[in-house]
């Protein structure tokens, strides 16, 4: 009988064997590879493969800091996550989403760790014998549980309470930074569309604090606004005399029209200077003298006074906070909300 075909069978059955138990380890390297990141990476959105840290790190321990009630002038010692729980509630709606609420308690406890930072040696010199107060013009917000009651009502406080708590819980020492230092993480209320550089609000140019286009009009409650002054009120809160012409030979709306001048913009359109009656004066000091939403303003003028129109409420750097709870409610993550408001940042757990 021939023999080559049994022999055959056996070269087929020791190379079958051979491929069985030596595979090419080329082959597993590429299976493995497409296993545990080409699949995943395709099924799993980027954004629950680069979630922050959620645990805290083992050698963290949570700082205290002094905080001086600007009603009362009370000073108080709080844990910093007690304290961030104050700033939430008194800064952001309760009503928010819950991924804005987040972003909102990673920006006041990074404010509050900056400020540590800042006056470990030297006091702060408005108040030396606190780290921060409660003014929001100077500081942050903040309430104490019983202002919060107070604000919130009985039947609402609970509820609110323990979301705010949850917020500041899920994000338990994690704060922002830029390149290894924490961040300044302004914020305001209603941006008007667009946020603004920093250095066309206060000279300086921070790399993070860059003008982002935002979607906030859709929930703002004062996304414009008209305000109506008569002179007399104008000229009392700039404390500039405005000269009014009195002859009845002078267009007098024409002359009082040139009272008050617009000075240079930025490139959003919120005014950096604004002429009265010959003085330039910073659009931002204009507008907290006489009490105004936004230096993103125009007015129209006539001989009993002046009536401004203004986009957004706030200086308009950083965060906006109808914005983010704009992008919380699109789906958006507390760090895809801080990311985009903070250019370049990053969120550590737990580092101060
Ligand atoms: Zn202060
Ligand atoms: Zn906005």
């Amino acid at each position: 009988m021939p023999r080559l075909p049994r022999g055959k069978k056996k070269q087929r059955r020791s190379l079958k064997s051979r491929y069985r138990f030596s595979p090419n380890p080329l082959l597993i390297i590429a299976l493995v590879f497409l296993l545990l990141i080409v699949i995943p990476s395709i099924l799993v959105p980027d954004r629950y493969l680069f979630e922050p840290p959620s645990s805290i790190q083992p050698n963290y321990v949570e700082p205290s800091l002094r905080v001086l009630d600007h009603r009362t002038g009370q000073v108080h010692n709080l844990l910093l996550e007690d304290y961030v729980v104050g700033v939430v509630g008194a800064e952001m709606p309760a009503s928010f989403e819950m991924e804005a609420l987040k972003a909102q308690a990673v920006c006041a406890r990074t404010y509050a760790c900056k400020r540590i930072e800042m006056y470990a040696l030297t006091p702060n010199p408005a108040h030396p014998t606190a780290d921060v107060c409660s003014n929001p013009n100077h500081c942050q917000a903040w309430k104490s549980e019983v202002e919060l009651q107070r604000t919130w009502g009985l039947l609402q406080n609970t509820r609110n309470l323990r979301k705010v708590t949850e917020a500041v819980k899920s994000t338990h020492g994690q704060v922002l930074t830029w390149n290894g230092a924490l961040i300044d993480p302004v914020y305001h209320s209603t941006c008007g569309g667009r946020t603004e550089n920093s250095e066309d609000v206060w000279a300086l140019k921070i790399p993070y604090l860059r003008s982002v286009s935002c979607n906030c009009r859709e929930q703002a409650p004062r996304y414009e606004a008209r305000t109506s002054l008569s002179w007399d009120e104008v000229e009392k809160h700039l404390q500039i005399p405005i000269a009014l012409p009195v002859t009845a030979e002078l267009d007098t709306s024409r002359k009082s029209q040139n009272l008050i001048q617009p000075g240079q913009k930025s490139p959003t359109g919120r005014l950096k200077t604004i002429e009265v009656t010959g003085h330039s004066l910073a659009a931002s000091e204009f507008r907290q003298r006489l009490g105004l939403n936004s230096t993103w303003l125009t007015w129209e003028t006539n001989s009993q006074g002046i009536t401004f129109q203004t986009r957004g409420f706030g200086h308009g750097v950083g965060l906006c906070q109808y914005g983010a709870n704009q992008m919380a409610s699109e789906g958006k993550k507390y760090h895809e909300i801080l990311k985009y408001y903070y250019q370049g940042v990053e969120i550590l757990s737990g580092s101060r």
